[in-house]
């Protein structure tokens, strides 16, 4: 059973209406030992159309864990996340950023969320020939990599299947293995990990981030270091199917997942 859920959204972050109090009481009635928060940061964000920046009150969002690290001591353990949107015009931001509150994060997640500095999540990103928007993003992670070392996991590999899916595009992982590849390869050479990320079924997706060929992928590739996730942005949705994060792990050759604690992973049976 998974027991830990490390990716996780409140009512810090600007798509997000749900009290940091409401994510930690879901997790606990769903039986979990430890939640992650892990509100957004994302430097330039783009025109928004409901308005959203999706910049963090940082200083108090983690005033307000520490308070509730305090309070729900026996309870639950609660961790000190961030999911930072990667673009490469804000390396410095992130580098200050990181240099200021290393300290106190226990786990940073890096995410591609914009490409040429427009949401993909919205169907005006594709263009006509859709392979060409997905393979953009793609290479876009692939450049945020360079972009940006000081992360844990790299968030929701596959995201652009979600709106893919969505606008009705085919989307076949097998069609981009040569890019995850270099991605998985990449990621691993710097000692960093990945995420299983259940909102790809809330999504309506057969599958969690990644697909299972890109995951299996990882592993032969040597990856190790996998963090599990349901990116709740409401509480009825911490630990979002985690019933099927076993058999997903178990059949590409995972024995453990992976919790952080001060950046440092720790492996656990599930
Ligand atoms: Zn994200
Ligand atoms: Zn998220």
């Amino acid at each position: 059973m998974i027991k830990a859920d490390y990716h996780t959204h409140s009512v810090f972050s600007s798509d997000s209406n749900e009290p940091l109090r409401n994510q930690i009481e879901s997790a606990i009635d769903k039986g979990l030992d430890c939640i992650c928060l892990t509100d957004h940061l994302d430097y330039d964000w783009c025109e928004d159309p409901e308005g959203f920046d999706f910049m963090l009150d940082t200083d108090n969002y983690i005033d307000c864990i520490e308070l509730l690290k305090a309070e729900y001591a026996g309870k639950i353990e609660i961790r000190t996340g961030v999911e930072l949107g990667i673009q490469p015009q804000v390396k410095d931001d992130l580098d200050a950023f990181v240099n200021k509150y290393t300290d106190k994060l226990d786990f940073i997640i890096a995410s591609t969320h914009l490409v040429d500095h427009m949401d993909v999540y919205y169907e005006s990103y594709f263009e006509a020939n859709a392979d060409k928007s997905i393979l953009k993003y793609l290479e876009a992670t692939l450049d945020n990599l360079d972009t940006f070392d000081e992360f844990s996991v790299y968030g929701h590999l596959d995201y652009i299947a979600r709106p893919a899916v969505k606008y009705g595009y085919a989307y076949d992982p097998n069609d981009y293995m040569d890019i995850y590849d270099a991605i998985l390869k990449k990621i691993i050479d710097m000692g960093k990990g990945i995420e299983i990320n259940t909102a790809g079924f809330k999504a309506g997706l057969s599958f969690a981030h990644p697909h299972s060929i890109v995951l299996k992928r990882y592993k032969e590739l040597g990856g190790e270091i996998i963090t599990v996730g349901s990116d709740a942005h409401e509480s009825a949705h911490i630990a979002y199917d985690f019933n099927k994060v076993p058999d997903i792990l178990a059949n590409a050759g995972f024995k453990y997942y992976t919790v952080f604690e001060g950046q440092k992973p720790h492996f656990l049976p599930y």
